[in-house]
């Protein structure tokens, strides 16, 4: 499995979306998604999110899928995405 890290963003190959994706850290995602860390943890609980688990035993979660669990996306929210990954990419 071939992992890219930059700037804490990790690349990952999702089993259920079948793409790369960008696998968040819990933190990075409970934050993004304004939700406590626990709740993202009883997300990941509860398939409501994809995730992997590295080697190390750390979490990672998938950014598409949590994306479908907020209900009413800010634009903030998708615009700082959108500048994530470009960012990411270039
Ligand atoms: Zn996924």
């Amino acid at each position: 499995m071939v992992i890219k890290r930059r700037q804490g963003a990790v690349y990952c190959w999702c089993l259920t979306c079948e793409v790369e994706v960008i696998m968040l850290t819990p933190d990075e995602a409970a934050s993004l998604t304004s939700a406590s860390t626990r709740e993202l943890y009883r997300m990941v609980d509860a398939g409501e999110v994809h995730f992997i688990e590295t080697p190390a035993g750390l979490i990672r979660v998938c950014l598409p899928s949590l994306l479908k669990t907020v209900d009413r996306p800010n634009c903030n929210q998708q615009l700082y995405l959108r500048a994530k990954v470009d960012d990411e990419k270039s």
